[in-house]
């Protein structure tokens, strides 16, 4: 028989819990066999015990398949101190590609769209290791302040390869290279990076552009753009804007990937202006959990929940108020478990064990 896939289900702080427990809930309506291992991390745990990343959520992270991360950072801890988390699941566990498919869904109308964003369907890869990476140098004086960005041919030239893979695996049809080379030393050895890689890759369609032409063309011409990658912040920057674009945080599902170890979380942090209402939209986080599955190879499982998401949204009756609707956290999560449940031909599980048996 095989064994049950491990989840490390880290929720921490504000929002994370309540989008987490819905992420994990739609996991189970696959009908997978999960083990979910959860574990405190961040502000809270940091609070409760001195460690905002105690021994045990370290030990469930190496002896999970894959990690469900939820946010990290809270009121009353010192700053910084829940960046522990992040550093260790970024840097230390090395995740270094931070993968972010945003896509516009059928029935959401975002705020002042357009009617050319209908196209939205964008991959952004941003490198997570080097750049101003979590624990980049930097000095702050009384007068001056200092940040040190270093980028290395090694890393880079990993991620652009990790980039280029992941377009032929997926069947994307064109990646483009975006920052700001014409200024600044270390892009020009980013897009030098991307250049040597594309080599090996003459089938995939690439462009080079500055952050500022692709943030200008996202908004004016979206259908364009189908990977991008892009070094550290420009990748922060720009996704804001086809979030923008798509509804909305709570529409913004991420994976962080490296060679052995990957966690999956939602893009948008703690958000505690909603924390506690209820009215968290937890379709980020579902669809991070999504991207779990393919990563684990669960290809229909996967399939199940990005089915599910579309024909929830589509149908328009449970949405949350940042989509523009009434519903809570839980109705949500429930409205989508029930169709994963159901929009596949049999239970997902049952279409596996049919495939093993064969
Ligand atoms: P952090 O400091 O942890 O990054 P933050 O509150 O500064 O947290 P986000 O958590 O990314 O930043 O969220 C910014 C705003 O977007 C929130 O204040 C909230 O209003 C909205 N938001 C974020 N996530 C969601 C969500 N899942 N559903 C609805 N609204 C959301």
């Amino acid at each position: 028989m095989a064994r049950a896939i491990k989840v490390a289900v880290l929720p921490g702080d504000g929002i994370g819990p309540e989008v987490t427990r819905e992420a994990v809930k739609v996991l189970t309506a696959t009908g997978l066999d999960f083990e979910f291992m959860e574990r405190q991390v961040g502000g809270k745990a940091y609070i409760e015990t001195g460690d905002p990343l105690p021994e045990d959520a370290k030990e469930a992270c190496d002896e999970a398949d894959a990690v469900l991360f939820g946010a990290v950072e809270h009121h009353y801890a010192p700053y910084g101190i829940p960046r522990k988390v992040l550093i260790y699941l970024r840097m230390e566990k090395d995740a270094y590609a931070n993968v972010r498919p945003l896509k516009l869904y059928p029935g959401v109308f975002p705020k002042h769209s357009a009617p050319t964003w209908k196209d939205i369907d964008v991959v952004i890869i941003r490198d997570n290791a080097e750049g101003f990476a979590l624990k980049h140098e930097g000095h702050l004086w009384d007068d001056m302040g200092v940040d040190k960005r270093v980028i290395t041919q090694l890393r880079a030239q990993q991620v652009n390869m990790y980039v280029y893979n992941y377009a032929a695996k997926h069947g994307r049809r064109k990646i483009t290279c975006v920052d700001k080379s014409t200024w600044l030393y270390a892009d020009r050895l980013f897009r030098s990076a991307f250049k040597k890689v594309e080599e090996a890759y003459p089938d995939i369609e690439r462009e080079h552009l500055n952050v500022d032409i692709a943030a200008m063309l996202q908004t004016q011409d979206p259908g364009r753009f189908d990977v991008v990658i892009t070094p550290d912040i420009y990748g922060d920057i720009l996704s804001g804007v086809v979030i923008g674009q798509i509804g909305g945080l709570g529409m913004a599902p991420s994976a962080c990937i490296g060679e052995d170890f990957a966690f999956f979380e939602p893009v948008h942090g703690t958000a505690w202006d909603i924390a506690g209402k209820g009215v968290a939209n937890p379709i980020a986080s579902i669809l991070s959990a999504k991207l779990m599955l393919e990563w684990l190879g669960e290809e229909r499982a996967a399939q199940a929940v990005e089915s599910a998401v579309s024909a929830v949204l589509a149908e328009g009756s449970v949405r949350t108020p940042d989509i523009g609707g009434s519903s809570n956290t839980s109705e949500m999560g429930d409205a989508i478990a029930r169709n994963v449940e159901t929009v596949t031909p049999s239970s997902v599980a049952e279409l596996q064990k049919v495939e093993t048996d064969q």
